[in-house]
């Protein structure tokens, strides 16, 4: 079972001992690290599955260093590694050469070996891309070239034959199969993820939001070791953990944990929400395996899909509006400090100006369920609207720069910050990065490594 030490606050030896009389047993070492220990080698922030991999590769390589992972809630992968599709990709939409797309092959075949290994329920239930306009044949060609270049395994080109056979209620001329696409549940690996780095020795507290990263004027009270703890992360309340080396994996915040260490805020995370429609469970059996359209190359997202779920159910979607709060997974949820960053921010002004049109059309299918519908009619045209019902939403942390362009790809950072080499901030892990999410943590803790001299 996945411990979870919970508001560590005034860390006074009197509290300390009142926590562990109420958190449950075992692993014995997180609770006994957090009670004789206040300082670390290194510190995590952020307790979503790009964290908790690297936290636990990290711990994993390094045994005999002290780690701690800070997160925010009550409990982990709340946020983007607890909302989102449900699909292990298998890497073929990437620029190929870079980051997102050696990382997410890498992390597909690590992901399924893991599962594997683990027993953790997953299913290997394919995908394909399907052209439904003549149009989209060239784009969907160049896609399974980009596959191809990307060493995507057993990738076919099927016909509208092909199509019926694998999807009966689908309809399109041409479609991409991708056998090796499947769907798991990304929050119980991210779980999976906290145990392992819990088992190696690692201690997890929840319900402690960062709110300052600086380099300490002092040593730690009581300490013995000088200054051999020299970063200081405070909350909101004062409560002070010290450690040598701060990794932040912050998703939806990752460019406000940079900034309160100093490095820059840019690229900025600009909120999009992507709302889901569920499938009536009597209406299940038109869909096999995932259906995605043909993506549009001037967006990041891959465009509204129809995704098999591991509980049984199907959801089709999401579409991607500007949210007005960053964790806001209701239309009307609104933070007045969120929406003027982005209100504020150049970035998003030229973005939205560029994009007008677009950006109405994804609102106006948020609120009218019938327009996403008809969108999806193209794929398989028994569906109506009779069929489905308003689902969950998840949010997307999408860096932006200051020009209004999307950073596509992932971003690792040092930056140059008050706390100067003794800090990495993982800046932009958007989708695939739950498939990738053993591999990103690899290349994070090479990165560590060698900023770190660990
Ligand atoms: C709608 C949607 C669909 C997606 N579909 C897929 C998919 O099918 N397949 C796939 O591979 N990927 C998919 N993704 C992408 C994937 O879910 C994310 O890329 C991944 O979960 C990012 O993980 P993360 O750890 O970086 O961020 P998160 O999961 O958001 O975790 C960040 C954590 O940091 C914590 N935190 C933030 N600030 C602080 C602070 N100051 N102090 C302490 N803690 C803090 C947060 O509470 C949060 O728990 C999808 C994403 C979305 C939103």
């Amino acid at each position: 079972m996945v411990v979870y030490v919970k508001m560590i606050r005034n860390l006074s030896s009197a509290s300390f001992a009142a926590l562990s009389a109420t958190v449950p047993k075992s692993p014995a070492t997180c609770l006994t690290r957090l009670v004789h220990s206040r300082t670390y080698d290194v510190a995590v922030i952020g307790g979503g599955i790009v964290g908790l991999a690297s936290a636990r590769e990290l711990i994993l390589r390094h045994p005999t260093l002290s780690f701690i992972l800070l997160e925010k809630e009550k409990e982990l992968a709340l946020h983007q590694s607890g909302h989102n599709s449900g699909v292990i990709h298998s890497g073929i939409y990437y620029t190929p050469g870079s980051l997102k797309a050696r990382l997410c092959v890498r992390g597909a075949t690590m992901a399924y070996k893991y599962l594997d290994k683990k027993g953790l329920p997953y299913k290997r239930c394919g995908k394909l891309i399907v052209a439904v306009e003549r149009e989209e044949i060239p784009r969907l060609k160049a896609l399974y070239e980009r596959g191809q270049k990307n060493n995507v395994q057993d990738l076919t080109m099927i016909d509208a034959k092909g199509i019926r056979e694998r999807e009966p209620f689908c309809r399109g001329l041409m479609a991409l199969d991708s056998p090796n696409t499947g769907i798991v549940d990304w929050r119980q690996v991210s779980l999976a993820y906290a145990k392992d780095f819990q088992e190696a020795g690692g201690t997890v507290v929840t319900g402690y939001e960062a709110s300052d990263i600086a380099m300490a004027k002092e040593s730690p009270a009581g300490a013995t070791e000088g200054m051999k703890y020299p970063i200081a992360i405070r909350d909101s309340k004062g409560t002070e953990v010290r450690c040598q080396y701060v990794l932040t994996c912050g998703g939806l915040f990752s460019d406000r944990l940079s900034q309160i260490s100093g490095c820059s805020p840019e690229p900025r995370i600009v909120p999009f929400r992507g709302d889901y429609l569920v499938l009536k469970p009597e209406k299940h059996y038109l869909v096999k395996g995932n259906i995605y359209p043909v993506p549009d190359p001037k967006f990041p997202f891959l465009g509204v899909h129809f995704t098999p779920r591991m509980d049984g159910s199907v959801w089709l979607g999401p579409n991607a509006v500007l949210a007005f709060k960053r964790e806001g997974y209701k239309m009307y949820d609104f933070d007045i400090r969120d929406f003027g960053n982005a209100l504020f921010f150049r970035g998003l002004q030229k973005l939205v100006l560029k994009n007008l049109a677009y950006g109405v059309g994804e609102m106006y299918r948020g609120v009218f369920i019938g327009a996403q519908v008809k969108i999806l009619q193209r794929f398989i045209p028994e569906l109506s609207l009779r069929d489905v019902l308003r689902g969950p939403a998840g949010v997307r942390a999408q860096a932006l720069d200051r020009d209004g362009n999307l950073v596509d790809d992932f971003v690792f950072d040092g930056g140059v910050c008050d706390v100067g080499s003794r800090v990495l901030h993982v800046r932009n892990a958007p989708s695939p990065a739950a498939t990738s999410s053993l591999a990103i943590a690899e290349v994070v803790a090479d990165e560590a490594e060698r900023r770190f001299l660990l």
